[in-house]
């Protein structure tokens, strides 16, 4: 489903350069769920923005079903963004004085797609939202608006999830929740990648792979994934 091949991806900061990622080489499979985990700085955030086609490496090669990215034009990232990738960030990103319903159709109008609102409360019913569907986020728990911004990743129903320190704003309760809607996702048969740097979050994943200064440390597989 993804696979990288000696990615680099350069910051110049003062005239100095930076290797963010310094010679990736990585294979995600349909339907894993994966932990992608190191201290800050690392390269993490890098490595998710280029996952998600939002940032372009220098080097290096990165397929996603099967198309190489460097090859793709903007209306076809554009359209690989909004229809195969769906994204979960830190701080949930909601548009405020919008309702549930109405952020998570956000993705479906943007793709031209029909029955939006219809779709948009079918996302929020999986993420058990059903009795907060007219709920703006400023009415809404920490834990409540993470599953508003779980909902709009997953309606355009995406061949992959990034999440990026989800429950990073969250108490390590309503993190465990959270986790374990990625889990039901995930047994659904969505694949997601998730960053954190928290182990506690990490066991929920079947691959944990281990970045330190743009390079991978260990990549290794949780045998306590599926048990709980
Ligand atoms: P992490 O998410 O693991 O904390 P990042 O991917 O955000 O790490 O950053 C990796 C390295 O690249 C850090 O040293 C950071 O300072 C640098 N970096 C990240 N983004 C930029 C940017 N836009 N411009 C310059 N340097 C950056
Ligand atoms: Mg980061």
């Amino acid at each position: 489903m993804i696979r990288l091949e000696a990615l680099v991806k350069t910051y110049t900061i003062a005239g100095t350069k930076l290797r963010a990622l310094d010679g990736i080489d990585l294979e995600i499979v349909q339907g894993d769920m994966v932990a992608i985990m190191g201290p800050s700085g690392s390269g993490k955030s890098t490595l998710m923005n280029i996952l998600g086609c939002l940032d372009r490496p220098d080097s290096g090669r990165y397929f996603l079903e099967e198309k190489d990215v460097a090859k793709l034009g903007k209306d076809d990232l554009a359209n690989i963004r909004s229809q195969r990738i769906g994204f979960v960030f830190q701080s949930f990103n909601l548009l405020p004085r919008m309702d549930a319903v109405e952020n998570v159709e956000l993705p479906l109008l943007y793709a031209n797609r029909q029955n939006t609102k219809d779709l948009a409360r079918a996302a929020l019913e999986i993420v058990g939202l059903k009795d907060r569907m007219h709920h703006e986020p400023n009415q809404l728990s920490g834990g409540q608006r993470q599953r508003v911004a779980i909902a709009r990743s997953i309606v355009n129903d995406p061949a992959i999830i990034l999440a990026d320190e989800p429950t990073g704003n969250l108490d390590t309760k309503t993190g465990d929740e959270i986790m374990r809607l990625f889990t039901d996702l995930n047994a659904q048969g969505r694949t997601i990648v998730i960053v954190t740097h928290e182990p506690d979050v990490a066991k929920y994943c079947r691959l944990q792979i281990h970045l330190r200064d743009g390079r991978i440390l260990e990549s290794k597989l949780n045998p306590e994934f599926g048990k709980t």
